[in-house]
């Protein structure tokens, strides 16, 4: 007899991201966050310095290990950003109406606050609105005279050591490696990481510049471009064509762009990342207010399930996990959330959204066919399950581009299928032999299902796999089983 505490109870289809810092770094919090449902661990590498750094990554590791439990390390670069350099006092106060100049020299004067790496002062003009800190200080740029550039405050707040410094509707013309990109970048090849997040990408370019540089040192580490720039949100699509996925980052998209107009870019991203079958992430103050408080508001609730119900396949908290007081229970919320919005999402529409762009574009290809095919016929069965043999994850990730209201069991040999699945919804992954036979592969699908209490007899499963075995890629049979 089967019993209800199949592994799929407690399983939750969207992806929960945490930014590990100093509130979670220790192996006892992070063990924790795992057991709560942390899918993927985040290090900002903006912040702080590699030996931190490093810390963390063995750190996660090794909570990792003691749970067997893989957890894959997301690492961002911080981009062409400009920032505020070293303030004697750390940070400054400043009124509204008040004058203030900001010198964007090499060369550092105690004097002046810094704006660095040097540049900011030929990209903008007179009459530019500086946004320090995502929008907490405004001040108006009155001159421009060689490096040294004259504000007006018009809005008052406090202004930090290396908080970032925007001018909207002015994009950064610095190129894509700054000195604190390359450092971070060359930190992420040389340590053990395996996504890495692109911050101020502009277009393909910056893009393939990171990839050839990962390519150089033989690595596999996937991209995630991190839309945040208008210019990114108008060369999206070929962005996410050149990403592993994209990042909806609200916290510098409400900079570069009027905050109002976050809710319709957000969703915009979102469906466009869904129907390309790329994975999406949304991010930035999804539960914010428990960065100090054990509850979060009900506006907080309301956006991570639209959040979910939209399409996102994964879910980011920063500063509630990374500086916050309850890091813990931040995850726990998360969860609950995103279970109650998943038996909400409308999946059939996700399916035809996904279904009319591979129609539209490519009528002959047999593996996205394929893949709707086992979606659609999970759906009209009332399947249990689909299991999806999947060498290097792929099969099983093109099944849930079409959001199956069903759950993905991929089951593959190979440990690295594992981490290119962790940002997708609706997967759960188990490790599987390597099966010689198609025979094989059927009752190795009806054992495991059994053996793990994932269907009871009577059900219906739903089996995809790629002829012949052991092929990347091709995904072109379906069998229908009902569980003996
Ligand atoms: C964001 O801007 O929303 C984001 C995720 O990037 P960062 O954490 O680097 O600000």
């Amino acid at each position: 007899m089967v019993d209800n505490k199949s592994k799929l109870k407690n399983f939750s289809r969207t992806r929960i991201i945490c930014t590990i810092g100093p509130s979670s770094y220790d192996i006892q919090t992070l063990k924790q966050l795992i057991e709560a449902g942390m899918s993927v661990a985040r290090i900002n590498l903006s912040h702080g310095d590699s030996s931190e750094h490093k810390l963390i990554i063995n750190n996660i590791r090794n909570a990792s290990k003691e749970l067997n439990r893989p957890i894959p390390i997301l690492a961002d670069l911080p981009g062409p950003k400009y920032r505020v350099g070293d303030l004697e006092t750390d940070q400054f106060i400043c009124k509204n109406n008040q004058r203030i100049f900001f010198d964007c020299s090499d060369n550092l004067n105690k004097e002046i606050i810094n704006i660095w790496p040097s540049g900011l002062h030929k990209d903008i003009k007179k009459g530019a609105t500086l946004l320090i800190d995502d929008g907490a200080v405004e001040l108006d740029v009155i001159t421009i005279n060689k490096t040294l550039i004259e504000t007006k405050v018009k809005l008052g707040g406090k202004i930090s050591s290396n908080k970032a410094v925007v001018a909207r509707g002015f994009p950064s013309m610095l190129g894509y490696f700054t000195d604190e990109t390359t450092e971070a970048l060359d930190f992420v090849l040389s340590n053990d990481i395996d996504f890495v997040g692109l911050s101020y990408i502009r277009n393909i370019d910056d893009i393939k510049k990171v990839k050839r540089k990962i390519e150089s040192k033989n690595k596999s580490i996937k991209i995630i471009s991190k839309i945040e720039l208008k210019t990114a949100v108008d060369n999206l699509k070929s962005i996410i064509d050149e990403s592993d996925a994209v990042m909806v980052a609200r916290g510098d998209l409400g900079v570069h762009l009027p905050i109002s107009e976050i809710p319709s870019t957000q969703k915009f991203i979102i469906k466009v990342a869904n129907s390309m079958g790329k994975e999406v992430i949304t991010a930035t103050q999804m539960l914010e207010s428990m960065t100090e408080n054990p509850q979060p508001t009900r506006a907080e609730v309301t956006d991570v399930h639209n959040a979910v119900i939209d399409g996102s396949d994964a879910i980011m908290l920063s500063g509630e996990t990374s500086i916050g007081k309850f890091p813990v229970r931040s995850v726990e919320f998360m969860k609950e959330i995103a279970e109650i919005a998943e038996k909400n999402i409308n999946n059939n529409s996700l399916r035809k959204l996904r279904f009319d762009h591979v129609t539209a574009s490519n009528a002959q290809n047999i593996d996205e066919f394929i893949a709707h095919g086992a979606a659609d016929i999970a759906e009209q069965l009332n399947a249990k399950l689909i299991v999806a043999f999947t060498e290097s994850g792929s099969t099983a990730a093109r099944v849930a581009s079409y959001k199956p209201s069903k759950p993905v069991i991929a089951l593959s040999p190979d440990p690295k299928a594992h981490i290119s699945l962790s940002l997708r919804w609706g997967v759960y992954t188990i490790k599987a032999k390597n099966l010689s036979n198609i025979e094989e592969m059927f009752q190795f699908a009806e054992d495991m299902v059994s053996n793990e209490k994932l269907a009871k007899k009577g059900e219906t499963i739903i089996v995809v796999a790629g002829l012949p075995i052991g092929f990347k890629g091709n995904t072109n049979l379906i069998r229908v089983i009902t569980i003996k």
